[in-house]
């Protein structure tokens, strides 16, 4: 095989993104996934309005049967306290989101980048060859077969495993918080609700409150996806086993949901490395986007969305060094991320902090639910929704917040 001009590890969503926006402006564009599609992914399935807007840039096909949308998010705290919200009106992003399991999601977005001229190559692992920190080649094996190729640059979106980028040298920040989460589907008649469901003040069987969160997102077709997860602020979140606080949230669902008596398939658990924890993100000649840079919003868990951005974000700079010939550019791209989410991820820092004891949590949970402005707020600030270009009330008092935390000698 040729070397291609750039090569793209892994092809998630942050792959497949970079892939597509790199081969839209022109460039020759190998991207390598080391599983076969249609593959699972452990993921919530849900997308919000960004993700959805970043699909829509992609071309994705919404009408596909795979994908179910939603208007807004039902939240819970405890059994009595519920609020429905819809999508909030914004000048930029629609105002729906969806789900879709991901292994549909993932296969069309790299189907699509295949058609933009991506070449697409699955079931075979690539492996870096590194010199003083370059990327001289990259190893690609396949069914027992090793070719080397010499790319000019690579792109890193190899997850949140990161295997690939941890043999470059990228490592995680152990001072930035981290998630953990599970996550099943179950049987549902119940599979064409128009909103994703979140249950903010979590207990066990016994009524004692566990630290995290649980989700129910409707899937359209029969199933729903239910899943938990907490983040590494809570106390005693070490000792929490994420698959036994499914079981016990999945007891004490909400009763309209009538889930089947047993999961389809076994559930399964993974990290969320979030707030850029991951670094360096650039090197001589190589790039890290998505759960490899750690790109997950701390606020909310949201994944998708983050990789899409990040792989469009990075595909502007490779697409500019390539041109200049010049791969120093690729420099600017931590501060890009840093302009466009530093200040917003260091709120979130400070807010899950301070969400850490689980009673704060439910404090909080109970407070906002019955207050359906302070919620509207919250759902905006938490997905990342606030409206730069149409600022109302709530925009300006995330400003003066903001303005204070910048401040904040916050890591
Ligand atoms: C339980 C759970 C629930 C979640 N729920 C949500 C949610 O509802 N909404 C949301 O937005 N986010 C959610 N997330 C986060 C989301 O799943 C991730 O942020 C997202 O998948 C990141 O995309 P990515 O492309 O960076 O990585 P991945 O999706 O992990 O893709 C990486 C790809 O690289 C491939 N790969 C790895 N190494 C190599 C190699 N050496 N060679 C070739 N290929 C390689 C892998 O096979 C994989 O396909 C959740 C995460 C978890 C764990």
């Amino acid at each position: 095989m040729a070397s291609p001009e750039i090569l793209v590890v892994g092809g998630g969503p942050a792959g497949s993104s970079a892939a597509l926006w790199l081969a839209r402006a022109g460039h020759d564009v190998t991207l390598v996934e080391a599983k076969e599609y249609p593959r699972d992914k452990t993921c919530g399935d849900g997308l919000t309005p960004r993700a959805i807007l970043q699909l829509l840039d992609m071309g994705f096909d919404f009408d596909s049967p795979a994908f179910h949308r939603v208007t807004g998010l039902r939240s819970y705290a405890g059994d009595d306290l519920m609020i429905e919200l819809e999508w909030p009106q914004h000048s930029k992003f629609p105002d729906w989101g969806g789900i879709i399991r991901r292994r549909d999601l993932d296969q069309q977005v790299a189907a699509i980048a295949g058609k933009e001229g991506v070449k697409v190559l699955q079931r075979t692992t690539a492996t870096p060859v590194i010199e003083d920190g370059r990327v001289v080649a990259v190893d690609l094996a396949s069914d027992g077969e090793t070719e080397r190729v010499t790319p000019r640059i690579t792109v890193i979106a190899d997850g949140s495993q990161n295997r690939f980028g941890r043999e470059i040298g990228v490592t995680r920040r152990k001072d930035y918080p981290l998630g953990l989460a599970a996550r099943g589907y179950w049987a549902s008649p119940r599979s064409k609700d128009p909103f994703m469901e979140s249950q903010l003040d979590l207990r066990d069987p016994t009524g004692a409150t566990m630290p995290g969160y649980g989700w129910v997102f409707p899937l359209g077709d029969g199933t729903v996806n239910v899943g938990v997860g907490l983040l590494s602020t809570f106390t005693r979140w070490k000792d929490v086993n994420t698959s036994r606080m499914l079981d016990d949230y999945v007891a004490t669902a909400p009763d309209h949901w009538e889930l089947s008596e047993e999961p389809l398939g076994k559930p399964m658990g993974g990290k969320l490395i979030m707030s850029f924890s991951r670094g360096p993100l650039v090197g001589p000649n190589w790039i890290v986007v998505g759960d490899a840079a750690g790109a997950i919003n701390p606020w909310n868990g949201e994944g998708i969305s983050y990789a899409y951005e990040t792989g469009r974000i990075a595909a502007g700079y490779v697409s500019q060094a390539i041109a200049a010939d010049d791969p120093g550019l690729l420099h600017r791209y931590p501060q890009h991320l840093q302009d466009e989410f530093g200040l917003y991820y260091k709120m979130a820092r400070i807010f899950v902090k301070a969400i850490g004891r689980p009673t704060i949590m439910r404090t909080l949970a109970h407070t906002g639910l019955r207050n359906r402005p302070l919620m509207e707020w919250t759902l905006k600030v938490m997905a990342n929704l606030l409206d730069e270009d149409e600022k109302g009330i709530g925009e300006r008092a995330y400003d003066a917040l903001s303005g204070i935390v910048r401040a904040l000698p916050v890591k």
